[in-house]
């Protein structure tokens, strides 16, 4: 499964955070959540679609897509050059697929600030730095060992050689990677490098109870966060601790008292679940009305392909409803003969909500 990696300084919420989100997995999904390791959990993605396909079908069994947290703790000013736990939170860094830059805007006396006060842009600025340092390093000791390639006249290194060219001074003046343009090629010869800046970011902002829907810590955070081209998820870890405690019907009534619609960790995990370019469709049949995750763009055979490699192989074509059509012609049989039940084939780009059955050789 894909990750998204939960990152910050010390002290702003990540653990708060990440407990949340993998308890609540369980009291609100039942679905069987599992700690893969202390710091990594699998957690079902909230998806209101599913119950009302679930109302239609009347299935046995209801199945969440999925997706991976890992709290990645350690980050502190200086763990580039080793500082703190160092390089180790780095390669946890390295194997996820995005960042979601947790960063601390309540104030709270008896928690201690890393900095002595509360400045959520400034410290996006020291974790982004420290993560631009570490590429920096990354692609420096590439550029000596790859340069020595060139020299033997491998043409790959020498393209290799050139995008590095390219991307180290922009590094050295503290952008990330991602925001370097770069033709296909180029991308293709830096993607061997894992780069930490590369990839895509949120930020979960960690607010106090009363700023949920705004305050100081807002204009000055989107706009650090829209120059680079991230989204920011406005939370309050303390509530969101709280809620995850409780049963389902005392949720309700405690979100009901603060005027919240939904627990702020459906929105960070939906949001994180686009951010990693995911998107879902659905099977739904009397056994198990089911998501799937695909990667936005994915064909129809890839997507068969993600229930079993034999359906991606022998695929012959997908019947596809719109999610819309299915619900508003109450199932299939209602969208077959209102005529919203399409053959598609191999070519068929998967749109979100498609509610799909395989037709496949075996
Ligand atoms: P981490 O180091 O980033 O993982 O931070 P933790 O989740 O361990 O939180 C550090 C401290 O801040 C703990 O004592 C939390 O209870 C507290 N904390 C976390 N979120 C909030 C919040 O939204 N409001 C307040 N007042 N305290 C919080």
């Amino acid at each position: 499964a894909l990750a998204c990696g939960i990152v910050g300084l010390p002290n702003v919420g990540k653990s708060t955070l990440f407990n949340a989100i993998t308890r609540a997995g369980i009291a609100a999904e039942n679905y069987p959540f599992c700690t893969i390791e202390p710091n990594v959990g699998l957690v079902a993605v909230p998806d209101p679609r599913l119950e009302a396909l679930s109302e239609i079908v009347k299935p046995q069994k209801v199945q969440h897509a999925t997706m991976e947290f890992v709290d990645i703790a350690g980050l502190v000013a200086g763990a580039a050059q080793g500082e703190g736990l160092g390089n180790q939170f780095l390669a946890h860094i390295r194997e996820t697929d995005a960042i979601a830059l947790v960063t601390r805007c309540f104030e709270d006396p008896n928690v201690v600030h890393v900095s002595g006060h509360v400045d959520p842009v400034a410290d996006l600025e020291v974790v982004l730095t420290e993560l631009i340092l570490a590429d920096l390093g990354t692609v420096e000791k590439a550029q000596a060992r790859v340069a020595r390639q060139a020299k033997g006249g491998n043409k790959d290194a020498v393209a290799e050689v050139a995008a590095m060219a390219r991307l180290l001074p922009h590094l050295n003046e503290g952008k990330p990677a991602a925001s370097l343009k770069l033709n296909g090629e180029e991308q293709e010869h830096l993607r061997g490098l894992c780069l930490l800046t590369m990839k895509p970011l949120m930020v979960i902002a960690n607010v106090a109870e009363n700023e949920l829907q705004g305050g100081p810590w807002r204009a000055p955070l989107e706009a650090w966060a829209s120059e680079r081209h991230a989204s920011v998820v406005p939370v309050c870890a303390a509530i969101e601790s709280e809620l995850a405690e409780l049963e389902p019907e005392e949720q309700s009534a405690f979100l009901q008292d603060l005027g919240l619609e939904e627990p702020g960790l459906k929105r960070i995990i939906r949001a994180a679940y686009r951010l990693l370019g995911l998107q879902t469709y659905f099977t739904a049949g009397v056994k198990e009305v089911r998501a799937w995750t695909i990667p936005v763009g994915a064909t129809a055979p890839q997507a068969a392909g993600v229930i079993h490699s034999d359906f991606e192989r022998g695929f012959i074509r997908a019947q596809t409803i719109a999610y819309d059509d299915f619900i508003r012609y109450k199932g299939e049989q209602g969208a077959k003969e209102a005529g919203k039940m399409r053959a598609e084939g191999k070519e068929y780009v998967v749109q979100d909500g498609d509610v799909l059955n395989f037709l496949f050789n075996v």
